[in-house]
């Protein structure tokens, strides 16, 4: 079966020989207070910077899941957070938020139209704006270019960005916002169970001034034992040497981007021309390049999806309010392209 989910996604091919390897290797039940472990993670740290162009003044750390990092942001900052979505993920973060900091505040727009950074209700007190960078649920991105406007608008505040599903599939300019966060199996094309928080000096500095230990996974606490390479608990120690084995074997971001931009173009172009199935979303600019979302008749993609299963290809179903009106595909970087290939031979006949 190719998996075209958007997550959890194909992995790459490799790891399976990754995960022997690191059972020959004494990874697996490898102390997480060890030298070796440390250097380990030193090791990830530095091709985490060197292949997806993290600025060295930007901390690093490990986390579980993108879910667990909404709560992390939630707990460690003392914020007047407003959060801008435009679907599934994007609301799931704010409602997360809410339970924890009552007092935040969502701006919901349409998944058609691009938010302006001119026209969001800021006050004085704002301190972090929340944005999903790509929605996975309805195949919607928030362009790098519209981040940096809001930087110039609101210089003080902090942002956030959830790139789940774009991380390591497009290239994102990390000074345009100050904290990132991504879990690993989408665009990494690894299994589950990590996940990256990537922090601006400015975010640590407010972090400090808020000073919060009170979780075991305040943002506060990770970043005092990720400065000796270490993690608050025991962490996913095979996660984080298959993430080490990818990083070595994959391009520099901008190369994967460029993969990633052909490979949206040729489904663009692809879609345009099929009958029963079109994008969900009509204005090109808001498309997200790493998760695309379809639309067509319910009973046709309910029935596509079965023969797809059956000749080989697992289809994304369509997610939360969109899950029969539409399908996703991921255009992720562990996908081949003759498997590409061989899914749009089967979509041009069906
Ligand atoms: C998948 C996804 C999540 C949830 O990721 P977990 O690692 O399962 O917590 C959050 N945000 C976005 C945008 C996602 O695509």
């Amino acid at each position: 079966m190719i998996s075209f989910y958007p997550g959890p996604s194909r992995v790459y091919d490799e790891i399976p020989a990754y995960v022997k390897d690191a059972a020959n290797a004494g990874i697996l039940s490898m102390n997480h207070r060890s030298d070796a472990c440390m250097e380990l993670i030193k090791k990830t740290l530095a091709l985490l910077r060197k292949k997806l162009s993290i600025p060295a003044n930007y901390t690093i750390v490990f986390a579980g899941s993108a879910t667990e990092c909404w709560e992390i942001i939630a707990q460690s900052f003392n914020q007047k957070s407003i959060h801008f979505y435009n679907g599934a993920f994007g609301k799931k973060w704010y409602e997360y938020t809410k339970k924890i900091k009552p007092s935040v505040q969502s701006v919901s727009f349409l998944p058609e139209h691009a938010l302006e950074p001119q026209a969001f209700p800021y006050t004085d007190s704002t301190d972090l704006l929340c944005f999903t960078q790509n929605e996975t649920s309805n195949g919607t991105q928030v362009s790098v270019k519209i981040l940096e406007q809001f930087r110039k608008r609101v210089p003080e505040a902090l942002i956030a960005v959830d790139a789940t599903s774009s991380l390591a599939g497009i290239y994102l300019n990390i000074k345009a916002a100050d904290i990132w966060f991504a879990s690993v199996q989408k665009c990494f094309g690894l299994p589950a169970g990590l996940s990256l928080i990537i922090c601006s000096p400015k975010a640590i500095q407010r972090m400090r001034e808020v000073n919060r230990y009170d979780h075991y996974n305040s943002l506060a606490f990770m970043v005092d034992m990720m400065n000796r390479h270490q993690t608050p608990y025991t962490p996913n120690v095979l996660g984080i040497y298959l993430l080490m084995r990818v990083l070595q074997k994959v391009k520099p971001i901008k190369e994967i981007e460029k993969i990633t931009q052909q490979r949206f173009d040729r489904w663009s172009a692809f879609f345009n021309e099929h009958t029963f199935l079109k994008f969900f979303i009509t204005n090109r600019n808001m498309r997200s390049k790493t998760v695309i979302a379809l639309t067509g008749e319910p009973a046709y993609l309910d029935s596509l999806k079965k023969k797809a299963k059956k000749k080989g290809f697992l289809l994304g179903e369509g997610y939360g309010d969109l899950k029969t009106s539409t399908l996703r595909i991921a255009n992720f970087p562990a996908i081949k392209q003759n498997e590409i290939t061989a899914l749009q031979k089967f979509l041009r006949s069906n």
